[in-house]
């Protein structure tokens, strides 16, 4: 199958070809002719699916060829997206597609100045890509109006609910007009989304291009068991043993992302971060430097968890699991992109046993463990199964015998923890930096464990520890 034969215009043909797209992926097969044909779209696809050109191509073709130049303050296409990384990206695919094309397009986002947005909106935008706060506060202000919306796309819809988005969701159905095409796609199918599905789709096709909830069958994927406090070190050990030198690598909390930066440079590696607390330009700036590969390694919180478009990326790390089951789906789909393949390691603790679970009953596997000599665990990470059940209860660790020199350095619950506590025998020479991370250490010893969990944990199917 060819693009042309899906009955895409020439211009938009000619991109396609400089960009070096032969044939269309799955998603683009089955989506394209339906969103020309106007028609509303329900459609399961992971990013790394090619979903973008699916909705963006079809959209830029009905753009040129139907309706009205846009007026002042308003949009034809609106674009929602949960983050403003994935807004710049859909950003960039328009913009690449529509080449030569006389459209306007547009990002907006919160944490930056809304007065560049407004300015721009002035002449009206073609393609508005907009996270759902920033796109409300543009309309309470009269920058954008919502009367020319032709056709609104929620692009990873399942991500902007884990958000919190919903309210403005709502919001922003309730403004737009009754008469206008939908597309919604998502990677999981939550009873969230398709209730919010079905009150706002009319008659959609709905479109699958890999099972919902399943992991990237080309990556290779295993555990390591590891006590919390040993994570940083043993990450560290693996990173220098496996000659690991490029790889994208997710910490629960901000302060575990500065931490592990920290000691990444202090070993002479080249290191920046993404999370939320960073600006937006740098978070963009560090984007950028890591896919052009001046820096090879990449820190991040769930920020960088989606959508980001990241070529040959080789290794994902999870120094922690998310909180989220899905999230490790879409983290570890930053690798193995566009048929490639890819390898994603996870260290995971004893208290991660239930999202370690709810991950493996969400992509129907129990992974593969693999215990690093010299790094086992003393709490024992319960097995847990495909089911997303804890088999069995871990057993009571021993009680240690330690010198009194030794108990000095042992954990004190509610104490801040000193910078040398919690290292193992394998410690690597620690970073000032790196040593006093900006927040309360928890007891247990890890620099990653200061913030509590958001909502439910990972799924839910698995069974809490005692
Ligand atoms: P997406 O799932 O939209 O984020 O796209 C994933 C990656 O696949 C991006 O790097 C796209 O540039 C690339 N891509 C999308 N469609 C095609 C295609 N038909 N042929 C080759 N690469 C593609």
């Amino acid at each position: 199958m060819s693009f042309a034969s899906l009955g895409l215009l020439d211009p938009l043909l000619r991109n396609l070809q400089d960009l070096n797209y032969q044939t269309p992926t799955p998603v683009q097969a089955k989506a394209i002719p339906v969103v020309l044909s106007g028609k509303d779209v329900l459609a399961a696809a992971q990013t790394g699916t090619g979903k973008t050109a699916g909705f963006a191509l079809p959209l830029l073709q009905r753009l040129v060829q139907h309706g009205p130049a846009v007026s002042s303050n308003r949009a034809r296409v609106l674009v929602l997206v949960p983050t403003r990384e994935l807004a710049e990206q859909v950003l960039q695919s328009f913009i690449e597609y529509g080449k030569g094309l006389d459209l306007r397009f547009l990002a907006a986002y919160g944490g930056v100045s809304i007065n560049p947005q407004m300015m721009k909106l002035r002449k009206g935008v073609d393609v508005l890509v907009a996270t759902p706060g920033r796109l409300l506060d543009l309309n309470r202000q009269n920058a954008v109006q919502f009367d020319q919306v032709q056709t609104l796309v929620l692009d990873e819809a399942d991500r902007m609910l884990d958000l919190g988005f919903a309210r403005e969701l709502n919001a922003v159905f309730a403004a737009l007009p009754a008469e206008r095409q939908t597309l919604l796609f998502s990677a999981t199918f939550s009873d969230e989304i398709r209730a919010m599905a079905a009150r706002i789709l009319r008659s959609p096709v709905n479109i699958s291009v890999s099972p919902p909830n399943a992991a990237a069958s080309k990556i290779k994927q295993w555990v390591v068991p590891v006590d919390k406090r040993n994570k940083p070190d043993l990450f560290m050990h693996l990173v220098a043993a496996n000659h690991w030198e490029h790889a994208l690598v997710f910490v629960k909390t901000r302060n575990g992302v500065d931490y592990l930066a920290a000691m990444l440079e202090e070993a002479g590696y080249s290191v920046d971060t993404i999370h939320g607390d960073k600006p937006q330009p740098a978070r963009l700036r560090a984007l950028e430097r890591f896919k052009t590969g001046a820096v090879r390694m990449l820190v991040a919180t769930d920020v960088a968890a989606r959508g980001l478009d990241i070529d040959d990326l080789p290794l994902v790390i999870n120094v922690d699991l998310p909180i989220v089951a899905q999230d490790y789906v879409h983290r570890i789909g930053r690798t193995a992109r566009a048929g490639a393949s890819g390898v994603a390691v996870s260290l995971v603790c004893a208290d991660e046993a239930p999202q370690l679970a709810a991950i493996e009953a969400l992509i129907r596997q129990t992974l593969r463990r693999e215990e690093e000599p010299g790094f086992e665990a003393e709490h024992r990470v319960p097995e847990t199964s495909a089911t997303g059940e804890i088999i069995k209860k871990p057993k009571k660790p021993k009680k240690p015998k330690v010198s009194q020199a030794a108990v000095g350095a042992m954990p004190v619950p509610g104490k801040t923890r000193s910078p040398q506590d919690g290292k193992s025998k394998h410690k690597p020479a620690m970073p000032r930096a790196a040593a006093e991370p900006k927040g309360t250490r928890s007891a247990s010893g890890s620099p990653f464990s200061v913030q509590k969990p958001r909502g439910k944990p990972a799924g839910g199917r698995g069974k809490r520890q005692p």
